[in-house]
């Protein structure tokens, strides 16, 4: 049978520890771990994923500030808002909640954050320090994707690795942190060339393509570890009902595959969890207090 990579049960164990540690320091920072998200507009799905933030802040104790901005607003009242958010004193993380609407420049936004506070990782210093494998703040996807691989002693150096997908969010930051733990990666995108047969090679194979059921067996090699980035809301002819499904077809791989990610409950939950790593790690920063999370932040 194969291993199933539980990211709902890992986050849950990560974050005992997590609420252990603000308790035991929070005599000494006498405030909690603070985190400012910012959203703009009304996009439904990031009303549920800024929900989900907010929940597991307060679960591990961790004081959430959500600024809900209306669309209409200017790219330079966001700024002024992130400048404010960039000193104040009761922050320890930020993050835009993305996608934001058209009008905006979004990497000049995520560029005004102070990389301190990057909680995302996604602000250029921090992204040049991940290309160059010095510490700071790494993206939650992959970090998330890289601890529940650790998790099951999933061997990443040596492996073949076949990313699908290129985006700064999830596939390139992936591709660099896999690299840096000495995985032979391979980077594909919309426009490769018989991704079939790249993927077949794959040790591991992570799909962050963002098609529903894209990768079959016919992608997958025997054994192979597999994981399931993609999230997507299925409804069915009748519209009466709904359901979340991945980029793997997984009944179809699941007999072929050493282990794999489920949608849900796999990567999802890991990414929420490694938000509050970095707001914790950044926290812990700001007092000088010892830390156990630089292990968690590949
Ligand atoms: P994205 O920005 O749309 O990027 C998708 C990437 O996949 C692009 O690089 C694209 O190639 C590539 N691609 C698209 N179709 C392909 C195909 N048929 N074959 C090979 N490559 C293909 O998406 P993203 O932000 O990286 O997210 C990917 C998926 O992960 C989405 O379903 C998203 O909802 C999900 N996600 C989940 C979590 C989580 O916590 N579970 C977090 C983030 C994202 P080009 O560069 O050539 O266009």
């Amino acid at each position: 049978m194969s291993l199933k990579l539980d990211g709902k049960k890992l986050s849950l164990e990560i974050e005992e520890k997590l609420k252990k540690d603000i308790e035991s320091n929070i005599n000494l920072t006498k405030r909690p771990p603070g985190l400012a998200v910012i959203r703009i507009g009304e996009d439904p799905a990031s009303g549920v994923y800024v929900k989900n933030k907010e929940r597991a802040c307060s679960r591990v104790g961790i004081k959430s500030f959500i600024y809900h901005l209306k669309d209409t607003v200017e790219q330079k009242e966001v700024e002024q808002l992130i400048n404010k958010l960039n000193t104040a004193d009761d922050i320890d993380g930020m993050l835009l909640q993305l996608p934001i609407p058209m009008k905006f420049d979004e990497q000049r936004l995520i560029s005004k954050i102070n990389p301190d506070k990057d909680v995302d990782g996604l602000n250029e210093q921090n992204i040049g320090k991940l290309v160059k494998n010095e510490p700071a703040m790494r993206s939650c996807t992959p970090a998330g994707i890289v601890n529940l691989l650790r998790s099951q002693n999933i061997k990443i150096e040596g492996k073949k690795i076949v990313v699908i997908g290129r985006s700064l969010l999830v596939g390139k930051p992936l591709s660099l942190m896999l690299l840096n733990l000495n995985g032979t990666v391979t980077m594909t995108h919309s426009k490769t060339i018989n991704l079939n047969k790249i993927c077949q090679e794959a040790d591991i194979l992570i799909a962050a393509a963002g098609k529903p059921n894209l990768i079959d067996s016919s992608f997958v090699k025997e054994g192979a570890v597999i994981v399931d980035v993609g999230i997507h809301r299925l409804t069915s002819s009748d519209k009466s009902k709904t359901r979340l499904c991945g980029d793997v077809l997984l009944e179809d791989v699941i007999t072929k595959v050493f282990a794999y990610t489920p949608v849900p409950g796999g990567v999802g939950p890991m990414t929420v969890t490694m938000l509050l790593v970095n707001t914790i790690f950044s926290w812990q920063k700001k007092f000088v207090l010892s830390s156990t999370l630089e292990n968690l932040l590949p």
